[in-house]
């Protein structure tokens, strides 16, 4: 399995850095994992050759970018029409209703939602993609990739609550939000992590290798990194718009 990432800002996209989105490849499969904006743009292949797509959530920073695809897609020189799209319900009701309005069918005739929520699994070319509802403030699905026994593993938003952390079991690598720093319960929105819990939870988890994504712009990644290092206790990846890694 070969993991790209798009984009890794938190919240929102900055210069150079796009939101959160990633590409998740193995034997000829490829899979664009959110899209925030920034990164339809940032995608390292064809956009054509986009097999699926999975949204976490609805929130703009997990998702604006499907709409710059619908319209590549729909009036781009070669179309394309129903590209699977796995999200929760929320995801496609939003995500219709701001196209839909204008042109009637449009976008549902490009992309074929599937629901997905807590405990679904499907199956996309010789990638297995489970889901577990996360700890957020809207209908967020957490995902655990599987291929031939390696083991890859996204967070996406969430607080330190549930048991989405089991998508993580063992994992080959574990990518995991940090979208705080200092110590926990700081902030007044509950549904994010700090660096020292994504840290914490990874090895509870059993995790081999853990890489920190969703820092805000206004956060110096290396202080997150070092401060997910100490309950990790092992050295921790960033994820860095443009790098790709085999897992
Ligand atoms: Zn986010
Ligand atoms: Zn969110």
């Amino acid at each position: 399995m070969k993991l790209s990432i798009l984009g890794s800002s938190g919240t929102y996209p900055a210069p150079g850095r796009p939101a959160s989105g990633y590409l998740v490849e193995h034997e000829g499969t490829r899979v664009w994992c959110d899209a925030g904006p920034g990164t339809f743009l940032a995608l390292p292949i064809d956009n054509h050759l986009v097999d699926a797509i999975v949204l976490s959530h609805e929130h703009p920073d997990h998702c604006l970018d499907l709409i710059t695809a619908f319209h590549a897609f729909r009036y781009g020189e070669r179309t394309r029409s129903h590209v699977p799209v796995y999200c929760p319900s929320s995801v496609s009701a939003k995500v219709l209703r701001f196209v839909d309005d204008h042109e009637d069918g449009a976008m549902a005739e490009t992309f074929d939602f599937n629901a997905v929520d807590d405990g679904d699994e499907v199956v996309v070319g010789g990638i297995k993609i489970s889901f577990r509802r996360s700890d957020h403030s809207v209908p967020t699905v957490a995902t655990r990739w599987q291929t031939n026994g390696r083991v890859m593993a996204y967070s996406a938003d969430t607080g330190p609550e549930g048991d989405w952390m089991r998508a993580a079991e063992g994992a080959d690598l574990f990518l995991c939000e940090a979208s705080y720093q200092g110590k926990p319960g700081m902030s007044d929105y509950p549904y994010h992590l700090t660096a020292a819990e994504a840290g914490r939870i990874a090895r509870e988890v059993g995790a081999k290798h853990l890489m920190l994504t969703h820092i805000p712009p206004h956060l110096e990644p290396s202080r997150s990194v070092a401060e997910a290092e100490v309950p990790f206790d092992r050295p921790v990846e960033l994820a860095v718009p443009g790098a790709s890694r085999k897992v």
